[in-house]
């Protein structure tokens, strides 16, 4: 039967490739359940592939209107249903929901010591500590898909933690990596969501822009592997072919190369340790590509990343305050409300305006992230 996998977004850009995975490898995979947002047409059409034990969709209506139709699924709904399917049984769960909204899932599934594979990066900013506390406390094993993770995690399998030294993120710059601040003034919502090298949810391509995304990520790399924040550096890397290098305190770098295609790091979380074949994927051909170019990070031009390591730094529920300052600032650019350069400006203003906590409890959590919310939708007036 091979491993039961629950996945969670599955309606959603990583959701998709995690099904391209199961589909790929009927012997290793099958689909127990899944979640799905509002796109009931591409539900349809998982549930009859896959025929799962339990789906959950937002809407009550929805989830009525499926059970009529798939009476052999259960159908749960809303924020309550996103939690009864993280912790259906399964062997892994795959987190692939955008935003905070997967944190309690994730906590849930931890405390069963479910093997979670997490591409929610949200749920690592804005909670971090009571994720990796827990998961230690109930033995839940936490394996990175976002692809910079992974190669970091694949560059220190085997490795002593201790003797790596620094972790290096690459960047690829996103969608206005050679444009200048003046030039960010008007841009819209269109060119931000043409990014050069990776296909991705809205909300993310919007992150590669600001440049947002590396700093959940240098967070992320912080709450996952331990690195003070002063160990982790960040370098541009146009093409994202290296994805991610760890250096050790003998000066060796490792690194993990490939082609950019979340399908691989996606496999490799469901696979660990094992690695599975992918006979029809572009293979890396560095001869082809001739060139990687690097580039110091420029922590002026892209405003946003210094933001996160500063957030980072103070710790606590600055991070929660970070993220959710985003989450709603590119909400509202997505919806036309505000420009690009705003976006930044509202989470320096939140962040500004906020007292931390340091060591928060989940509730203190939730009730930050909903507040920040408030506040930035306060600003507009
Ligand atoms: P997406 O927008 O394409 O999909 C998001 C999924 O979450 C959808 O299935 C949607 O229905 C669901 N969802 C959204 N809001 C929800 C809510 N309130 N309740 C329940 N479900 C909800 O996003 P994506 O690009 O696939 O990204 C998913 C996560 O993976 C994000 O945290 C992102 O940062 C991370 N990630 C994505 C990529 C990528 O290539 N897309 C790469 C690395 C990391
Ligand atoms: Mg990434």
């Amino acid at each position: 039967m091979g491993k039961k996998i629950i996945l969670l977004g599955a309606t959603g850009s990583i959701g998709v490739q995690t099904i391209d995975i199961i589909r790929e490898h009927p012997e290793q995979f099958s689909l127990t359940g899944f979640s799905a947002g509002r796109n009931m047409e591409l539900a349809r059409k998982i549930i009859k592939e896959f025929e799962p034990e339990i789906v959950c969709v937002q809407n009550e209506q929805d989830a009525e209107a499926l059970s009529r139709e798939f009476p052999r699924t259960a159908f749960v709904f809303g924020g309550r249903g996103l939690i009864e399917t993280a912790v259906y049984d399964a062997d892994v769960l795959v987190n692939a929901v955008i935003g905070s909204v997967g944190l309690e899932p994730t906590l849930e599934a931890i405390k069963l010591g479910r093997t979670i594979a997490i591409a929610n990066k949200e749920t690592l900013v804005t909670a971090g500590h009571l994720v990796m506390e827990s998961a230690k406390r109930y033995g839940a094993e936490i394996l990175p898909v976002d692809s910079e993770h992974s190669a970091l995690f694949q560059s220190l399998n085997g490795e002593k933690l201790e003797q790596a030294t620094k972790l290096i993120l690459t960047a690829s710059g996103g969608s206005f990596r050679d444009s200048n601040r003046d030039q960010l003034k008007d841009v819209t919502v269109k060119e931000a969501l043409d990014h050069p090298n990776w296909s991705m949810g809205a909300k993310i391509t919007i992150d590669s822009a600001t440049m947002v995304n590396k700093g959940l990520e240098v967070i992320e790399a912080n709450v996952l592997f331990d690195f003070a924040y002063d160990d982790i550096e960040v370098l541009l890397h146009r093409e994202s072919i290296i994805h991610s290098m760890v250096e050790f305190q003998d000066t060796s770098v490792m690194a993990q190369l490939g082609t950019p295609d979340m399908r691989v790091p996606i496999q490799y979380a469901l696979t660990f340790p094992d690695r599975l074949p992918r006979p029809n994927a572009k293979r890396l051909n560095l001869a082809e590509i001739g060139k990687l170019h690097f580039r110091e990070m420029d922590y002026v031009r892209f405003r946003a990343l210094q933001l996160a390591f500063d957030a980072g730094r103070t710790g606590g529920t600055m991070t929660t305050v970070l993220n959710a300052a985003n989450e709603q600032a590119v909400a509202l650019f997505l919806d036309g409300r505000i420009k690009f350069l705003q976006i930044e400006e509202i989470i320096e203003r939140a962040m500004d305006a906020h007292n931390p906590i340091l060591s928060p409890d989940l509730e203190t959590i939730l009730h930050v992230d909903s507040e920040t919310r408030k506040t930035v939708l306060n600003m507009l007036k």
